[in-house]
Parts: structure tokens; C-alpha cells; sequence
């Protein structure tokens, strides 16, 4: 039987049976960037990502760099004889999974931060097959089952409704880059004037220039912000302090968490998410038929073993192998 992949985690993924990272979170010699989220991406001297995530990466951290734009699709020479590919992973706009194969190792897919769902401002989601899988697992526990879209939506836009009608102004919490574009599609139908924290304005312009549609958008202007949405991120304190009677909103999966108003300090929570639900995560895994699974992010550990109980070689990448290992002898 053929070698498998060797999947070492320290600060990010790292297969060194061929020297490349995935989604390191330090500097390192050189990785694969699924997307330009913070968390996934450093001042590696080269990289391979999408052109979408080129332009994004450039955008927020600039400086010389190699970069090798992989269109989706398109199968790629490393050395060693193994090929890679990627493939949408619906999470943001060119987001990637990175699939590779080899002679030696057979299939390998890292997931990066990925949803099952449709969005509005990415790709749709691929599922390949591989025998060795790495996903993200950020809500990987049985009580995040999401709600229809549109229902959510439909909400959202009754409370921006209802925030304009009562003379407030309402906020929406929403990372800057993938979720505040989403959102701001969500509202096209909605006829409301919407405007835009400074970055999340300029990475919206650069989804624009990747081909991307929106409703008419102005960047934020507290003189003028009477009448309007705002789009900005949670952070922007400086922002909503300009505005005179903001009612404000989160946008995000863990609005399913009890007290998530409370904890996320806002009027409002809505359950949209860019990441993939419970029940998500195990259909995923029932379309790539993994031999071998390991999960990061969020409740890896649970969904490790979520697996394991239905019979998946499984395991969490990180601190607790050890730990499980024992646990499973
Ligand atoms: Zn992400």
C-alpha cells in the first residue's frame, strides 16, 4: 500500500513530505493561501493562491512576495511529482481548497475556512474527492444548525427597516472582507442607501473589478449618514461614535449561541455565516469519502470524535493529539 500524507501542525499546516505550508499563520518559506483572512495568511516570501486572493493579499499586506496565481481548475506542478489544484471553497470570493495528488501519497484536500451554502458573493462550494482530508471544523458541534438564508435575510432587512422608520441609524457588524459584501448583496432588493466603513469600501471596490455586481454604495460620511445602513466592521468604535443614534447588528454564526447579543454587545444578531453549519461539515465529508480526516479550527476536537463514532478515521490537528491518541487506544 502506498505512504500516505504526513500532516505535521505547528503554527499552521505544514506537509513535509513535500516543504510547502497550508494557511501558515507565521512567516515561512513558502505556503498555500487559501484566502486573505487574517488568520491564514503571513509575509511568506512565496505563495500560491487564486488571483482573487492575490489581489486581496496585496490590498492588506503589501511587499514583494512570489506569488503563483492558480485559476480554479487548473492542475499545477510542485516537485516531488505531485499536482496540485484548486477548487472554490465558497467561504469569501476566490477562496480556495487546495487538492493534491500523488503517486506516492495518493490525495490530499485542505479545506481552508469553506460553507456548503450558496453565497452570494463566492463561488459555490466544490466537494472533491481525496483520501486524506483537512477542513476547517469552526461550528462542528451538533447545536449550530443555521437557518434558511432568505429567512435570515428577510429579518435583517425588517430590522434596517425598522432602525431607519424609528429615526436611528442601524450598523451591521460585518467583517470587512467576504461577509460585508454578502450583506451588501442581500440588501440589493431592498432599496435601502447603504454606506461603507473606509476598508471594507475598498476591499468592496476590488470586488467590482473581479466582476462582481452590488447596489449603489457610498463610503461613510458621518455628515450625510441620516437615511442610511452602515456597513462596517465590529471594531470601528470610532466610526459608530460619529453616528447619533446607531442601532446596531452582528452578522455571524455565532448569533446561534444563547446570550450572543449580550456577548457580541450589539441590539441584534443574525445568524449568517460564511463557515460551514453541523450538519454542513458531515455532508462534506460524506461527498469526499475521506479515508482520513483532520479538523481544525473551532470544535475540532468534538467533531474529531463525531467522526470517529460513526466509524471515520479521525482526528484533531494541534495541541490535544497526544491526548487522543490515548484516548482511542
Ligand atoms: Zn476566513
Amino acid at each position: 500500500m502506498a505512504a500516505t500524507w504526513e500532516v505535521q501542525y505547528r503554527r499552521g499546516i505544514n506537509l513535509p513530505q513535500i516543504g510547502w505550508w497550508l494557511d501558515a499563520q507565521s512567516r515561512m518559506p513558502r505556503s498555500f493561501i487559501t484566502h486573505a483572512h487574517s488568520d491564514h495568511v503571513a509575509r511568506h516570501p512565496e505563495v500560491i493562491c487564486t488571483p482573487a486572493t492575490a489581489r486581496f493579499l496585496n490590498a492588506r499586506i503589501p511587499g514583494r512576495r512570489l506569488i503563483t496565481e492558480l485559476p480554479f481548475g487548473r492542475p499545477h506542478a510542485l516537485e516531488f511529482g505531485v499536482i496540485a489544484t484548486l477548487h472554490p471553497a465558497g467561504h469569501i470570493l476566490g477562496s480556495a481548497q487546495i487538492h493534491l495528488e500523488s503517486a506516492d501519497h495518493g490525495t490530499l484536500l485542505y479545506t481552508g475556512d469553506f460553507k456548503l451554502r450558496p453565497g452570494l458573493a463566492a463561488e459555490s462550494c466544490a466537494t472533491p474527492r481525496a483520501d486524506v482530508l483537512i477542513m476547517e471544523t469552526t461550528f462542528g458541534l451538533p447545536r449550530y444548525v443555521f437557518p434558511p438564508e432568505a429567512e435570515v435575510i428577510a429579518q435583517l432587512i425588517a430590522f434596517c427597516r425598522q432602525a431607519l422608520a424609528d429615526g436611528a441609524t442601524p450598523a451591521l457588524f460585518c467583517y470587512s472582507l467576504g461577509k460585508s459584501q454578502e450583506v451588501l448583496r442581500a440588501l440589493t432588493d431592498a432599496n435601502l442607501p447603504v454606506m461603507l466603513q473606509a476598508d471594507t469600501h475598498r476591499l468592496t471596490r476590488i470586488y467590482q473589478q473581479l466582476g462582481m455586481k452590488f447596489p449603489p454604495f457610498d463610503e461613510f460620511d458621518a455628515r450625510r449618514v441620516a437615511g442610511h445602513v452602515v456597513i462596517c466592521p465590529s471594531h470601528a468604535q470610532g466610526l459608530l461614535s460619529r453616528i447619533p443614534a446607531v442601532r446596531t447588528a452582528a452578522i455571524t454564526g455565532w448569533a446561534l449561541d444563547p446570550g450572543a447579543i449580550y456577548r457580541l454587545g450589539c441590539h441584534a444578531v443574525f445568524p449568517l455565516s460564511d463557515h460551514a453549519d453541523f450538519p454542513s461539515l458531515l455532508r462534506f465529508v460524506e461527498l469526499v469519502q475521506p479515508k482520513r480526516v483532520f479538523t481544525t479550527h473551532g470544535f475540532a476536537r468534538e467533531f474529531a470524535a463525531t467522526l470517529r463514532a460513526r466509524g471515520i478515521d479521525a482526528l484533531a490537528l494541534g495541541h490535544a493529539n497526544q491526548l487522543e491518541f490515548a484516548l482511542r487506544q
